[in-house]
């Protein structure tokens, strides 16, 4: 029996610091406006095997919109 979740999950990947496949680790490495960035830890060395984008809904798209300067250039002048 396979189970899919759509986007590819791994369990299991070759740690070339183990030399062997090892079980992972899967940690929330950075949630950025377009989804959440994985990382996939060796469960026995802690390296990095891989990283996976899961493209979330997007939760305010109109704050990459916004270009964040105030309107207009400001001058300090006295
Ligand atoms: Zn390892």
């Amino acid at each position: 029996m396979t189970r899919q979740f759509g986007a590819f999950t791994a369990s299991e990947l070759y740690c070339p610091k183990c030399k062997r496949a090892q079980a992972v680790r899967e940690k929330l490495l950075l949630v950025l406006p377009s989804g959440e960035l994985h990382e996939f830890l060796c469960a026995g060395c802690g390296s990095s095997l891989a990283k996976r984008t899961v493209s979330g809904p997007p939760v305010r798209a109109a704050r990459a919109a916004a270009p964040g300067a105030p309107s207009g250039p400001r001058r300090l002048l006295r």
